[in-house]
């Protein structure tokens, strides 16, 4: 196990590339603790792939250094670097039976026989293959032939981290929240660094600890599921967690008030006056319909959703979400919309500003 260090790090396919836009992977500077579990979350092509293979040694950074443990290994070769990892597409040896493929990279390093038989044995429980280890990987299905491929990634218990990339892409719903508790269990067990890579927000704050969100090459924020929840840093991140996600509102903000459309909207801290493009987060937990203040919006959809009610509106052009409690009446004169102003973020050119008086969260709490 150890610690990986990016330092400087920084990825571009095109050679020689100079403009930010052709970097794949913008510049990053980043520690994953040792024994660790890590989330990487972020839409497709953002650069996710880029960065594992990086770690992995799959791919060379353009720019940077990836240091393990303070040793630079930027140029060492996959083997070398003692890393297991999953693809989101199976990689098995179809003509070697399903044992022979878990034992693989354990007998690949000269393990004891008797030490084999029983890991493979923990792991095929593991992944629910039991039943067919003497069977050969060809002509199993590609859900089944992924789950070798999880458990060919788990098998070694003397790794220096392992990387997941997508690898629930192809298995069934039921069987990928089972396996997703398996990988949980084995970090509390073995206490890996791991890095998941998901473009699904729920495996990713189910899975970690600590979830990497990239949007665009760049890391926006790296923290607990609560902050990411709390105080996005960055608009994307409100958006892209929760559902629905953050709202967003243009505004001009001046120390404690938010000028809006006519509307002015307390603010739990002072500003000062930003400059940019302002605009105010928050999220529909912390908005309530009321019938005589807020901001006045028009209600376009109530949906359902069995604990809670997603109320839909519009307020001048921009989509305004509002969940309501179960149970709550909305009634035909509550179009106005009320936010806690404790709750609310501010941005200035979609970055999350610190309200004047340190670095306190939304709530009041020291940060
Ligand atoms: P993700 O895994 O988040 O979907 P990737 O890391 O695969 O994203 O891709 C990031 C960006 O780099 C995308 O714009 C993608 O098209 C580009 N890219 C990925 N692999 C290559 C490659 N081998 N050559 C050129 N461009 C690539
Ligand atoms: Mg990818």
């Amino acid at each position: 196990m150890a610690k990986i260090t990016l330092d400087n790090l920084a990825h571009s396919y095109l050679p020689g590339a100079t403009r930010e836009e052709d970097f794949a992977l913008k510049e990053l500077n980043h520690d994953w603790n040792d024994g660790e579990a890590y989330a990487l979350l972020g839409a497709s092509g953002c650069g996710k792939s880029t960065l594992l293979n990086i770690i992995s040694g799959l791919l060379r950074p353009s720019q940077g250094r990836v240091l393990f443990d303070g040793v630079d290994v930027t140029d060492a070769p996959t083997a070398a670097r003692n890393i297991a990892q999953v693809f989101q597409f199976p990689v098995v040896y179809d003509t070697m039976s399903v044992r022979d493929n878990l034992a693989f990279p354990l007998r690949n390093r000269g393990a004891d026989p008797t030490y084999i038989a029983n890991r493979v044995q923990q792991i095929a429980r593991m992944i629910g293959m039991e039943e067919q280890l003497g069977r050969k990987a060809r002509g199993l299905t590609a859900d089944a032939k992924q789950k070798i491929s999880l458990g060919r990634g788990m098998v070694r218990e003397d790794v220096n981290a392992l990387l997941f990339d997508e690898p629930l892409t192809v298995i069934d719903p039921h069987m990928k929240w089972e396996l997703r508790t398996q990988l949980k269990s084995l970090h509390h067990e073995f206490g890996h660094t791991m890095i998941y890579v998901t473009h699904d927000q729920t495996e990713a704050l189910t899975f970690a600890d600590k979830v990497v969100v990239m949007h665009d090459g760049r890391v926006v924020q790296i923290g607990t599921p609560e902050e990411l929840f709390e105080r996005p840093d960055h608009t994307f991140v409100g958006y892209f967690i929760g559902s629905p996600g953050m709202n967003v509102i243009p505004a001009r903000v001046e120390g404690r008030t938010a000028h809006i459309n006519g509307s002015e909207v307390p603010l739990g801290h002072g500003y000062g006056a930003p400059g940019g493009k302002v605009e105010i987060g928050v999220r529909p937990e912390f908005a309530e319909l009321t019938e005589n203040d807020g901001l006045p919006v028009k209600i376009r959809r109530v949906e359902d959703v069995g604990r809670h009610k997603i109320v839909r509106a519009d307020f001048f052009g921009t989509e305004l979400n509002v969940i309501a409690r179960e149970g709550q009446e909305i009634g035909p004169d509550m179009t106005r919309v009320r936010f806690d102003p404790a709750r609310i973020n501010v941005y200035a050119n979609d970055w999350r500003i610190a309200p004047e008086g340190g670095q306190t969260g939304p709530t009041g709490e020291a940060a």
